[in-house]
Formats: C-alpha cells, structure tokens, sequence
C-alpha cells in the first residue's frame, strides 16, 4: 500500500515537473518531492469540517427550538407539572437576572487598562537567550525533547475553553508547556476578546505608531489569556484580490506589508508574547492551497514574497513563523530545505522555530525535521485519533530514527534550542511576573482596546471619492437620511467562531460584514453596527434616519452561479430613499479560508462584484434620484476592491474594509467629520480582468506559475499601461494637502538616504497626511525580467492644522535600497549610478517632487 502511495506521489511528482509551464520554474530544483495525496487530503477537510460541527454548533436557534421541544413533551405526560413548571419559572427568572447582571457587566465591567502585563519583564538577546535554551535542554531527557516538538491534543478538546488550538504538553517539574492560538484579528476562540479589524484595515491606516498600538494591545489580550504563542501576523502578498485571505494581510505591496508585520510584531512581543509570522510563502489563493505549487522565480520570491518576513526577522526580530500548506517551486514548503533551511535560518539568519500549517506534516518520515521544520502542529493524526485509534503524532517515532540515525541528535537539540529561545528572549520563565496560566474566557475587553479600536477602525477608511464635498455629514442641510443596505444592519448571530455570521453549509450571511472568515476571525462580544452608530450620531445633528434595512430570510435570488443568495428588498429600498434628502447605501462582498463554503465561495472570491446584488441595489437608488439632486454615499465593506460600475453615478464612495467590532463607530467617524479620513488603499484598485492573477475556484490546478514576477500589483499596471480604478495609496481628506514646491533634499549616506521635504494644509479643518516615496533605481541594475520604474520605499503620516506646514524626514534604510540579485545569491545595494527620488500621494501623483542622488556613499 505504502508503495502504491510512494508510485503514485513519484508519478504526480513528475507530471507536475515534465509540465512545460513549470518546466521553467522547477529548472535547478534539486529537492522535487511535491507530493499531490488528494484522497487523503480529502479526508482531512471533510474531518475538519465534521470537527468544527461538532464543536461549534453553529444553529443556536435551531438548537434551542430542540430543547424546548424535548421539555414541553416531557411536561405534558408528568404528574408534577405544577412544581416543575414552578422550577422552570424560577430558573428563567434566574436565567434572566443572570444575564442581566451579565449585560450590566460586560457594559461596565471593563477593567481599565492601567496594570501593566509587561511589567518587569528583561528582554535577551538572541545569544542570550540560546545559551539559556542551551542550558535547560540539557535537563531534558530525549523523550521529553521530542515531546517539545509536537503537540498532542489535536484540537479535538477545544470545546473544553483552556485548550489552545495548538498545545506542546508540560514536562513535569521541568516545564509548563505552549499554547499556540489564533490570530492575527484578535484572539481565536474565546468570547471575551476584542474583535480587532482585519489586518488590511492595519496597512490601510498607513499610520506606524497604531500599527504597533494594535499590535501591543492584541500581545496584551494573549498574554492575559496565558497565550505563549500568538498565530499572527499573516503577511502573505496579494497577488490576486479574490485571494480568500487577502483581509488577513497587509495588501499587494512588499515594502508596507514588511512595515506592518514589524510593527505589528514589535507591538505584540513587548508583552513578552512570541509572534508567528506566517505562512512562509507564497499561499497567496485558498483554491488547492494543499495540493498545489506556487511556482515563484528567485528575483520575486525575495524581493515580493519573502520580503514581509524578511523584515519580520530582520527588523523585529520575530520568535516563530508558519510554514505554508502548499509548495514553493515543486517542494511543499513544510518540507523545503531551501526555504526553511538555507534561505530563512541561514540566509536570513532566523533565530527561532518554524512549526507546520495545521495537519500539513503528513507522513511520519524525518524529512521535514531533517529540512528544516521545528515543529509539527497540532501534531495529532488529522482532527483526531487515526483509524487504528493511535492519536500520536506523525513524528511520534522519531525516537527509533534517532537510534538508527536518520535523525541526529545535533538537529534535535537545534529544534528543541530554537523552540525554547524565543520563551528564553520574550521573558516567559519570568519569576516576578509569571506567565498567566491559559484562560481563553478570560474578559480582556477595556474600554482602552474599545477606544484603540474604533480609532484603527475609523483611521482605516478610505475616501475614495467626495464630489463636491457632500461629506461630511456635519453642518448639511440635510434632514432626512436613509440607510439603505443589509449590510449596515445589525448581525443577527454575531457570537460564531470562525465566521461572524456563516456557517458551513450554503448558510447566506446578514446583516454588518466587519472580518472575513477562516481561522483569522473571532468570535464577536459585541460589533457596533452603522445603523445603530449613525442613527445615534445623526440626533445630535438633528438629522433624521430612515431605513429599509431588516434582517430579512427568504429574501433570496438565484445568482449566475446557480447559487441562492440573500438580497435587499429593491422596492422598500427606492420607497425609503424617495422619502429621504440622501441615501447611504452599504453593500459587501466576502471572503475567507478554503475550510468554510460560504455561498460557495470556498475562501477565494468567485469574482470581484458586490454580493447580494450590491450593484442592482445601487443602481435602483440612481435610477430612484435620477431627476432630484439628492445626494448617494455608498460605502463598502470587504476584503479588497470590489468593482464599481456605478461610481459615476454616485456622489460619494468610503471604502471601509473589514473593521472589526468598532466598524459602525468608526463609519459614522468618518462620515459625520468627528475624524478625518486618513486611510489609503494599500494596493491597486482594479477590475478582475485587468488583474494579471485571476483565480479560478471552480478549477483545482496544482501550479500557480507566477509569470509577473516582480511586476506584482501597481507595478503590474505600471509596466503594462493598464487602467485602474484607483492607485496604490490613494486615498482622500475633507481638508487638502500641497507639498512646498521645489522644497525636497536628499542625502546618500551609509546607513540610508534621507529626504527631507514639507508639506502645507490649505484647507480649512485639520487633518493627517501620509506623503509617499517612491525611488527608481540605477539603470545599471541588471535582472531577468527588467526592473520596476518605481518602487514605494517609504511613508509617514502626521496631523497638520489648517495653514500649518510640517518637516517630513523619511530615511529609506539600506535594505530597501538594495535589490536581490540571483548571480551573487543576496540583496546587494547598487554603489553606481543615479536614484531618482519621487514624493507624491499616491503610486499616480507620485512625483509632485523629484531629486536625483547619487548611489554612492
Ligand atoms: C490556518 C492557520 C491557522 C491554523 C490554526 C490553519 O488552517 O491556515 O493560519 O493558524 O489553521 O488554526
């Protein structure tokens, strides 16, 4: 049987190599071992899926009309009715004081913030921190190493709260053990967590400082939670829009997705909780994510795909990082030498451990320990005991291969110092300040996370377009709005796991859309709805609200795809906006990871076009106000670009992502003036077909040959002359921004260039400006496939009163001056030639100022 397997990996192995579209890519692979094992993958979905059911009743109502049938039929054939009924109304009243007292709780019972998690604690160095790995491993026997490297609960306990989705077990007297848990939008699995926005909404702010906020106070929540390990960031490029989990990560460009992952990282281990950046690499689409090959050549793997963890290493100093499930260039990634091995710890000098995507180690050979990976998460068999009832880990044998040498003991040791420096560095054996003990229910929701919420909430909306400055809604003239759009509703089940609102089967969500789904998601305690933040917001200005939004099942229409989905009430919608001076029209779309069908979208999006027929809905409303000068806002909340056909038709357009529990407040922010927008679309905004990467779900290839290369994103429309809808890091204000002209210097030293400039408010109000620099590098910068005309390399953003002209200093430090060059296998920053610098606001005005420097220093 085993051989059968091995004959037949061997064969798809070679198919896959003697494809003349990978040809190119698997030219020097000297590890081609992709394995496609599709029926046992199989398997494992359905299992995951069966898992999550059992877990995770997802009907509550359903549930609940259960057990009051089976109560009501117990009663009727009982001659203790009457003392029982008696008993049931006492346990209501009960039931009821409860959950009052709960509700008063949760409004008031948030703690504040002043105690300090972090409090005392020493942060190592790296060499500090292996010598004392070094020190403790030698306490351990062998087994107990290698019980470090797996975990064994495989998940099948989480129904019970204190289990980490993955746990290495304690070692009696010698060691407490890991919990490893979800991220990155906050923490997996518990009901009193705050549900932060998605991490596109993070990139989307353009702002370092709250990046590292967001970062601290999500660190701040594991810790509390007794979290050693928190699975995030996900730093993965969009290479494609419809990628399922696109809202996870920081948008299509390298350089702010490395940004982000920093200071997101920073922000959590300051609480001396280890962050995971994951997944290494090139998981860019859901469809086949384990059965399929990202063919990536050398200059994009570096400068693209692996340069967000480039900087995860590099600069903040990241304690562990996920291995993708699919493979790079032919090898899955769990069993990549090159990748793990020579490019991450040697290369990039990594000092911590790599562990496995979950149930992506599938066979128990020593491969993927010999190639690289530390550790195999959760370690079980699938999602529970395998068909012999054995519920080990695939390198639960690893004791026999250490006899027979398959394994060395030097490459346990390795494994076993990398798991335990991080927890040696990030001060987890503290004595004065303990390590919290796991509490996934632990309450960690203060009005400080609700405050830093919104804020990233509102900062995070882009104004896409504002003709004639219809907003804000401050001061109008305005009586009557109307709220028009299920998707500023309230959520009818917003305590789901996994999904706010969704469920497995073709299950069609309601109600405000504020994080996509999969893993990446929490449960919601509570999620602000823009309904209910508008209408309050709207009675201090007087203004009226009308809506034609409802929660409304049956609602439903068979789409092109054959697929019933849920729709607004077109005609209550146009009666509403005819009694209203301006309509507000909120329409999304979804996406998430490939384990959850959510109207049949198996993670990746099936197109880029508003669900729920978004666009129809839209339309009704310009046709409704076509002979009136009444104003339409529309505003959007989901992963990435959705397509815009009638943009010329409306007045206003806020693109608002996926803003996490604060999502209504910070919408009704931007939109009444309390805040200014600030965010700015961190990739290129386009229609699908104009995308070079269209993903096709209904197909399962098993190679992603990823022909742009470096030409990723805005760059991909540069160089092709493409039109788009809006640029990378366009985004606008109520108030208007010049730069000095003329004004801009620049400096070539060692450590980096500096480029000082100054920019002008001149408009009326205050408001915070995110200037962008771009650079083209010298011309004698010799690659494959020609070299990108510009390349964003730097931001910063500042609050500048009306009039007020403030300094920038932007440093572009060494490494982002520097190209990955494949002959000398290493970046290397060109010492000829001329950098032209260009400043502007946005990758289409970005060249409002212009200097020359030379490369040398
Ligand atoms: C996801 C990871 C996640 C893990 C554990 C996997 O399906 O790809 O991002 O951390 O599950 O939940």
């Amino acid at each position: 049987m085993k051989d059968d397997v091995d004959n037949q990996d061997n064969q798809e192995n070679k198919d896959i190599q003697n494809n003349p579209e990978n040809k190119d890519f698997l030219n020097n692979q000297e590890n081609n071992d992709f394995k496609n094992n599709q029926e046992n993958k199989d398997d494992q979905d359905n299992q995951l899926k069966n898992y999550y059911k059992d877990y995770y009743p997802v009907d509550k109502e359903l549930m609940e009309a259960i057990v009051t049938q089976d109560i009501k039929e117990q009663l009727e054939n009982d001659p203790n009715k009457i003392w029982k009924i008696l008993f049931l109304i006492l346990c209501v009243i009960a039931i009821i004081a409860a959950a009052v007292i709960g509700i008063h709780l949760l409004k008031e019972d948030v703690t504040n913030d002043s105690d300090d998690s972090s409090k005392g604690l020493k942060f190592l160095s790296w060499k500090e921190a292996h010598d004392k790995a070094k020190e403790k491993l030698n306490q351990f026997t062998t087994e107990e190493k290698l019980s470090l490297l797996y975990g064994s609960l495989n998940m099948q306990k989480t129904s019970e709260s204190n289990i980490c989705v993955g746990m290495i077990d304690p070692i009696k007297d010698k060691f407490g053990g890991i919990c490893l848990q979800d991220g990155p939008a906050g923490v997996r699995f518990s009901a009193n967590t705050q549900s932060w926005q998605a991490g596109i909404n993070t990139a989307t702010t353009f702002n370092k400082t709250l990046m590292y906020e967001v970062g601290k106070a999500q660190g701040k929540e594991f810790r509390e939670k007794g979290i050693n390990v928190a699975l995030g960031p996900a730093m993965n490029i969009q290479r494609s829009p419809q990628g399922g989990r696109i809202w996870e990560c920081y948008g299509d460009d390298p350089f702010l997705a490395g940004v982000a992952a920093t200071q997101v990282i920073k922000g959590i281990q300051s609480n001396g909780v280890i962050a995971c950046a994951k997944h290494f690499v090139g998981n860019d689409q859901e469809t086949n994510r384990k059965n399929s090959s990202s063919n990536i050549k050398e200059q994009a793997l570096w400068e693209i795909y692996m340069e967000p963890f480039y900087r995860s290493v590099k600069d903040a100093d990241v304690g562990a990082i996920m291995a993708a499930y699919n493979a790079v260039n032919g090898t899955y990634c769990v069993n990549n030498s090159k990748l793990l091995t020579n490019y991450l710890k040697e290369k990039m000098g990594f000092q911590g451990y790599v562990m496995s995507d979950w149930w992506e180690v599938m066979s128990n050979s020593s491969d993927n320990f010999n190639n690289g990976l530390d550790m195999n998460m959760p370690g079980g068999f699938d999602e529970g005991k395998d068909y012999e009832g054995r519920d080990k880990s695939y390198w639960s044998n690893f004791k026999e291969y250490l006899k027979n040498g398959e394994i060395s003991n030097e490459r346990l040791n390795d494994a076993v110092e990398r798991i335990l420096s991080p927890m040696y560095k990030f001060d987890q054996f503290n004595e004065n300040n303990k390590f919290p003990n796991v509490d996934l229910m632990k309450n960690t929701i203060t009005n400080e996370t609700k405050k830093l919420n919104r804020e990233a909430a509102a900062q995070s909306n882009v104004l896409l377009k504002n003709e004639e400055n219809i907003l804000p809604l401050k001061n109008t003239s305005v009586k009557t709005i109307a709220i028009i759009g299920n998707d500023a509703a309230e959520s009818p089940c917003i305590q789901y796991s996994d999904c706010s609102c969704k469920t497995f089967s073709n299950e069609i969500y309601r109600g405000h859309l504020a994080l996509g789904y999969g893993s990446g998601t929490t449960y919601f305690k509570y999620l602000i709805d823009p309904l209910s933040a508008i209408t309050e917001r709207a009675e201090k200005e007087g203004i009226k609200i009308i809506s034609s939004v409802e929660i409304n099942p049956g609602n439903e229409v068979v789409d092109e795809r054959n697929i019933f989905v849920g729709r607004d009430d077109i005609n209550k919608a146009k009666e509403i906006a005819n009694q209203a001076d301006l309509s507000i029209i909120f329409i999304n779309a979804d996406s998430g990871e490939q384990y959850i069908n959510l109207e049949k979208s198996v993670g990746d999006r099936y197109d880029l076009n508003a669900w729920h027929s978004g666009d129809e809905l839209v339309n009704a409303i310009v046709d409704t106000y076509k002979s009136t000068n009444k104003g339409i806002i529309v505003v959007i909340n989901s992963p990435g670009p959705i397509e815009v056909p009638w943009l010329n038709n409306v007045n206003a357009l806020i693109f608002s992502g996926l803003g996490g529990a604060e999502s209504g407040n910070g919408i009704t922010d931007v939109l009444f003036g309390d805040y200014n927008p600030s965010g700015h679309l961190p990739y290129v905004w386009a229609t699908k077909n104009d995308y070079p990467s269209p993903i096709n779900i209904f197909s399962n290839p098993e190679s992603y040959n990823y022909t742009e290369g470096v030409f990723v994103g805005q760059r991909y429309f540069d160089k092709n002359g493409k039109q788009y809808t809006f640029p990378f890091g366009f985004g606008l204000s109520y108030t208007t921004f010049e730069f000095e002209k003329n004004n801009i210097s620049v400096s070539m030293t060692k450590e980096g260039l500096k480029i000082n400039f100054y920019v002008k408010n001149t408009g009326d109000i205050e408001g915070e400006t995110v200037p962008m620099v771009f650079l083209k590098f010298p011309d004698s910068i010799q690659t494959e496939e020609g070299y990108p005309e510009k390349l964003f390399k730097g931001f910063d953003k500042k609050l500048i009163k009306p009039n007020e002209i403030k300094a920038f200093e932007i440093i572009v430090d060494d490494h982002a001056l520097s190209y990955y060059n494949i002959n000398e296998e290493k970046f290397v920053r060109p010492s000829e030639g001329i950098y032209t610098v260009y400043v502007g606001f946005d990758a289409r005005d970005y060249n409002l100022l212009e200097a020359t420097v030379d490369a040398q220093y």
